[in-house]
């Protein structure tokens, strides 16, 4: 679990933020390059050069030359065409390592090597399986100490939000996007036995609503209750509704405390432009249905400032925000804090669904729980 913290962070609170990017309901166009369970993820976006390492030989498709190394070279561009060891190979070029794998700027692949250029500049795009994809994936969104079938419902989900990804976002280029942060990936260094047994285990398995996958949102710890998607991401979803979650609750991140001087949530306004120059303390003006607040209303020498619960975490670093379930006290010269949960509460709660599959549940009942009405099939 604790791998998952940095995609969380971001993705978290940050989910309100992301309203409109993730949250949609476009049905899932299905790849129409005859490898149904390839995948495009575009990993190296607008850059000058990169440094590859191919540690067996290889191959550059599509040129005559006898196979390469192993070796290690950089990739960079030279009057509009990209260049490989003192060789110009066009606006693309695709690397067909013989084992399957390669390092990019330090980190482990699988799969193939696409290089093109875009607006005149560099990009690289891993074209490997989607269930390739998923063993790391899975082994950097959950510990590989879970149990089995927790790591299974999260290797369905992950499948569900890859395909969902790719069926709302794919351009002529690449399908998935490793640079939007939709779900953690940095290749193999996360995949472990267990996460790849998860994705064995459930092969093609996706979540479906009316035929079609769905937005299968994960988060770290619901805190007790997860969240309406209408509320965190801004439309309403059938099968992304808040439900009670008791499985969650002995976790380290159930609950959290953080006490802030009001001095610093003082300079933190005025850099946002708030004229203002003590607060006294917090109002919390709306919540959610499950409990997540909304929105609240700053006390301030200058009266009352409103805001929306992500504009304030924004303000004031998103760090110092595990998740919107919270309360708010005056304590001394500062304000504390004290909430429940980390990351935006939508869809499957990860410490929930590890408690689940401890007490006994499969991953079919894990997801069903969390996910309203769906059906677990092949895609
Ligand atoms: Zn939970």
């Amino acid at each position: 679990m604790k791998k998952i913290l940095k995609y969380i962070i971001s993705i978290a609170l940050a989910g309100i933020v992301l309203s409109g990017c993730t949250g949609g309901g476009s049905s899932y166009i299905r790849s129409d390059r005859g490898k149904k369970d390839q995948i495009r993820l575009l990993l190296v976006k607008n850059a000058g050069s990169v440094d590859v390492v191919v540690n067996g030989s290889f191959k550059i498709d599509g040129s005559s030359d006898a196979s390469f190394g192993p070796k290690g070279f950089n990739v960079d561009i030279d009057n509009n065409s990209i260049v490989i060891e003192g060789k110009s190979y066009g606006s693309r070029v695709k690397i067909i390592p013989v084992n399957n794998k390669f390092h990019l700027n330090g980190n482990e692949f699988r799969g193939s090597l696409v290089f093109y250029i875009s607006d005149g500049k560099l990009n690289a795009v891993e074209d490997f399986s989607m269930e390739e994809y998923l063993y790391g994936v899975v082994g950097r969104e959950m510990s590989g100490s879970s149990p089995i079938e927790a790591l299974k419902a999260q290797a369905v989900a992950a499948r569900t939000f890859g395909y969902y990804e790719a069926g709302l976002r794919r351009t002529k280029e690449y399908d998935i996007d490793n640079l939007r942060q939709s779900q953690a990936y940095s290749g193999t260094e996360s995949e472990n036995p267990n996460s790849i047994e998860a994705v064995d285990l459930t092969s093609g398995e996706i979540m479906k609503y009316k035929g079609a996958p769905i937005f299968a949102a994960f988060a770290a710890n619901c805190g007790g209750y997860t969240e309406d998607n209408r509320e965190v991401f801004g439309n309403k979803l059938p099968y992304l509704q808040a439900v009670p979650c008791t499985f969650c609750k002995h976790y380290p991140h159930a609950s959290w405390k953080e006490e802030i001087d009001t001095s610093y949530i003082v300079s933190s306004l005025k850099k946002k432009g708030f004229d203002v120059d003590r607060i006294s303390n917090i109002d919390i003006t709306d919540t959610s249905k499950a409990g997540r607040v909304k929105q609240i209303s700053i006390i301030t020498d200058k009266g009352r400032i409103s805001m929306s619960t992500n504009e304030f975490r924004l303000a004031i670093g998103s760090d110092k925000f595990k998740s919107a379930r919270f309360s708010v006290r005056s304590k001394g010269a500062s304000l504390l804090f004290t909430g429940k949960g980390w990351g935006h509460g939508v869809g499957m709660c990860q410490d929930g669904a590890d408690g689940m599959a401890k007490a006994g549940n499969n991953y079919r009942r894990i997801l069903t729980r969390y996910y309203s009405g769906i059906e677990i099939g092949q895609k």
